[in-house]
């Protein structure tokens, strides 16, 4: 970070404070050649994140198109509005962790489902159908005596 007054390049770090939230860094700085004193402020830019289609076009990483995907499998359960968003939230989290800038689509929805598992099975299942895009009945109802079987082994 280059000194403001004499435009050195190096600076000492006195102090280093986040903001309550912790998305912003202060940090006061000396630099080295002046001795002077000045502020700095770091903060996290996201960087964007797109999304690979099954026909390998790119879009952007669409929050709203995700929520809308939940609370749709939501409808009429006890979820609300504030869960769907923390659902949101994590799914995006947990993706930026292990994708930098792009995510298979499929990715994305498998998240969603391990997430939305442990929050209500029954709107796991609705948005599996969808997303899954089960074309029978059979292949349906192989998801919920997996799902089923999987509920009772982790209840051993
Ligand atoms: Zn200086």
């Amino acid at each position: 970070m280059r000194c403001p007054y004499c435009q050195a390049l190096d600076s000492r770090v006195l102090e280093s404070r986040a903001s309550d939230d912790q998305s912003l860094v202060r940090r006061r700085r000396e630099c080295t050649a002046c001795g002077r004193r000045f502020t700095t402020y770091e903060r996290v830019e996201l960087v964007p994140l797109k999304v690979i289609k099954k026909d390998k076009s790119r879009e952007e990483f669409d929050r709203d198109k995700i929520r809308r995907g939940i609370s749709r499998a939501c409808e009429k359960r006890p979820i609300t509005t504030d869960q769907i968003e923390d659902l949101v939230d994590t799914v995006e989290q947990a993706i930026r962790v292990d994708f930098e800038r792009e995510v298979p689509t499929a990715e994305v929805g498998e998240r969603v489902m391990g997430f939305l598992k442990d929050l209500d099975p029954v709107a796991y299942v609705r948005f599996a159908s969808v997303y899954r895009e089960f074309h029978d009945l059979k292949s349906f109802t192989d998801e919920i005596m997996r799902f089923l079987r999987q509920k009772e082994s982790d209840a051993d």
